[in-house]
């Protein structure tokens, strides 16, 4: 599955992911270029850790107030290893 903008946001289309946005009420959106990562924690006392695990996710942003909304790549059946 690529992951180019218009393929992410037409599989978000497709699942319905279609709402206004949540802080003003928008329905203009852009998809970023790339994807980012969350990083992920196993465990709170041990602090943050970086450089471990990492979830790809997708990066769609309001046109109207900025607001930033991610969605898990795998959920949208993307897999960035297969874009190397
Ligand atoms: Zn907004």
């Amino acid at each position: 599955m690529p992951m180019d903008k218009d393929s992410i946001a037409r599989i978000l289309n497709d699942k319905g992911a279609t709402h206004p946005c949540h802080r003003c009420g928008s329905v203009q959106f852009a998809v970023a270029d790339g994807y980012s990562a969350l990083t992920m924690q196993d465990d709170f006392k041990k602090g943050l850790v970086l450089g471990g695990k990492a979830m790809p996710v997708a990066v769609v942003i309001c046109k109207q107030c900025g607001a930033v909304t991610t969605h898990a790549l795998a959920a949208l059946g993307i897999n960035p290893k297969d874009e190397l």
